[in-house]
């Protein structure tokens, strides 16, 4: 694998890169545009930060590209659409200083609630005085996340270590993630202000967030609340909580971004009750060291085929929910390559049914798991993560997702129901405790089987001797059974039987098992 670093990355990213067997890195300070063009079919993944421009006219010439990382935040110099259509996964590290603003802004919630500054001040100007500076404590007050995302739900755990009662407004995200940081959801922002003892902002800045806080909505917070800004400028409009303060609504703001960076102008800069830095949320070593590192890492990731957290061109999948999610992402690549190694009918429409706690989850990604597992023994490599869906949108095939979140056996199943014009086909599966995949079923017959690298389906009528003989001939080919499981269909006379084999079925020898009386079909599934 040829890897192309074309600006500054940290070097200890440079030192994994070059660390990593079968790895060759060319890494540059400074590259020419022409001179990028003309080398750029040789690699098969690109790191750059803001400079590079990664844009149509290079993904024509980088046939081989296969994943593009971007040391840092803001993808504005690369084509989303041009990498996504190819195939190409894009990275970031969002969450490489994510640590360092989460912590931050705690240093700005207790600086500004305990008047560090201002007593610093003091202490500076060579006086001791106490007068003015008594503060208050975190302990059993509420904080009021705006953004429940990756900062957010950091600072919420660690302040929840401080015995503070932690509530949040986000519209954006699943219940799940309220329940699993312990957090109390506000329907609406009104409730949030009208709740919280200390607030704290954590969205991205956006037509939506830009004056998220003005006066009207402090018109609605406590007498004497507190408020933290380490997301962005712009976010709480400054003249209306510079109004605030002097007229004691806001007891005191702990403030890292401004609206008008990188100047130093706001009305906030006057007043004693604000703690003001110049952006420094992110400004640590570890951060900086962070961003090269994990570069590397993802885009090493990314070139092995394995699940990157920042995916760019990939729905959200916040770290921790990826960890959960992995064996379900398995599951779902099983399920869908079961299809096309049974059935020739054209797919029309693909549902996923997810039952139980799965249902709970961001399930986005495992139904792209389950296309890419659909789409890979008739596209190969050509599918991943990426262009799963374009896949099938491409192929005018509906893709559904429905959720239950109760079902009787109290257990995650997710089933996929593919439907043509000849009929529909099932198959379903569940994890059992962290990372035991089952599938239980197919086309409605029930089954209990640990999925393996080759496995025999046979549909055959339910007869004596059915075994015997499939057992006999698979023998005789020298393929040894590894597990067998037999489900029948009472009303119909049919069962279907499900053998784990531990080496490849030749097309004889499946040609031989479908010349059995009584064997309507048999197939050979490959993981
Ligand atoms: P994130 O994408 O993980 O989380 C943002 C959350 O905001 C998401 O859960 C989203 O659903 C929510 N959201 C979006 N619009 C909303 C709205 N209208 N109301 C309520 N919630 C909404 O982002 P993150 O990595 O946690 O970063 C949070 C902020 O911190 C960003 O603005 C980022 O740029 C900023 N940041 C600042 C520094 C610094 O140096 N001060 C460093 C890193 C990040």
């Amino acid at each position: 694998m040829k890897i192309i670093v074309t600006e500054k990355i940290a070097d200890k990213g440079i030192e994994l890169l070059q660390n990593t067997p079968g790895v060759e890195v060319v890494v540059y300070r400074e590259l020419k545009r022409e001179e990028l063009l003309d080398v750029i079919d040789q690699y098969d993944a690109m790191i750059v930060r803001s400079v590079t421009k990664v844009d149509e006219e290079l993904y024509k010439r980088a046939t081989k590209l296969k994943v593009v990382g971007r040391a840092g935040n803001g993808v504005d110099n690369i084509e989303m659409d041009g990498a996504t259509k190819r195939g190409i996964i894009v990275v970031n590290t969002p969450e490489s200083n994510i640590v360092s603003a989460a912590e931050m802004t705690i240093a700005l919630m207790l600086a500004s609630a305990r008047n560090m500054v201002k007593g610093h001040n003091l202490l500076m100007a060579g006086e001791w005085g106490r007068t003015g500076l008594r503060g208050s404590e975190m302990l059993h007050k509420t904080l009021g996340i705006i953004g429940l995302g990756r900062i957010g739900a950091l600072v919420t755990a660690r302040m929840q270590a401080f015995g503070m009662k932690v509530i949040a407004f986000d519209p954006y995200i699943t219940d799940a993630r309220f329940k699993k940081f312990g957090v109390e959801k506000c329907e609406t922002l009104k409730e949030l202000l009208q709740k919280a003892d200390i607030i704290s902002i954590h969205t991205p800045k956006t037509e939506e967030t830009i004056n998220i806080i003005t006066k009207e909505e402090l018109a609605l917070c406590k007498k004497g609340v507190r408020i933290v800004n380490c997301a962005r400028g712009g976010l709480i409009n400054e003249e209306d909580l510079y109004e605030a303060i002097r007229e004691g609504i806001v007891a005191s703001a702990g403030i890292d971004v401004l609206k008008d960076e990188p100047h130093a102008i706001s009305p906030l800069i006057q007043l004693p009750q604000c703690v003001l830095t110049p952006h420094i949320g992110a400004d640590t070593d570890e951060a900086q060291d962070n961003v090269g590192v994990t570069i590397a890492r993802e885009v090493l990731s990314a070139l092995k085929g394995e699940m990157v957290a920042n995916a760019v061109n990939l729905p959200t999948l916040h770290p921790h929910d990826l960890e959960d999610m992995k064996t379900y992402l398995q599951l779902g690549e099983y399920l869908g390559k079961f299809y096309y190694q049974m059935e020739k009918n054209i797919v029309e429409k693909v549902e996923v049914i997810y039952q139980g706690e799965i249902a709970e989850m961001e399930t986005e990604m495992v139904t792209r798991a389950i296309l890419k597992g659909l789409f890979e023994p008739i596209l190969k490599e050509r599918v991943n993560y990426v262009n799963a869906a374009l896949a099938a949108s491409g192929r005018g095939i509906d893709v559904l997702e429905s959720k239950m979140t109760a079902n009787e056996k109290r257990f995650s199943m997710i089933t996929l129901k593919i439907s043509g014009k000849d009929g529909a086909f099932t198959v379903s599966g569940t994890v059992l405790g962290q990372n035991e995949i089952r599938i239980v079923e197919i086309n409605g017959y029930e089954f209990d089987v640990t999925p393996a690298q080759y496995m025999l389906v046979a549909r055959n009528q339910d007869k004596p001797g059915m075994i015997g003989q499939i057992g006999t001939l698979l023998g005789a080919s020298r393929i040894n059974i590894a597990n067998m499981q037999v489900s029948r269909n009472n009303k119909e006379g049919a069962a279907m039987m499900f053998m784990s084999v531990d080496s490849e079925v030749a097309k004889e020898t499946l040609n031989l098992l479908q010349g059995i009386d009584g064997i309507t079909q048999v197939n050979l599934v490959k993981l």
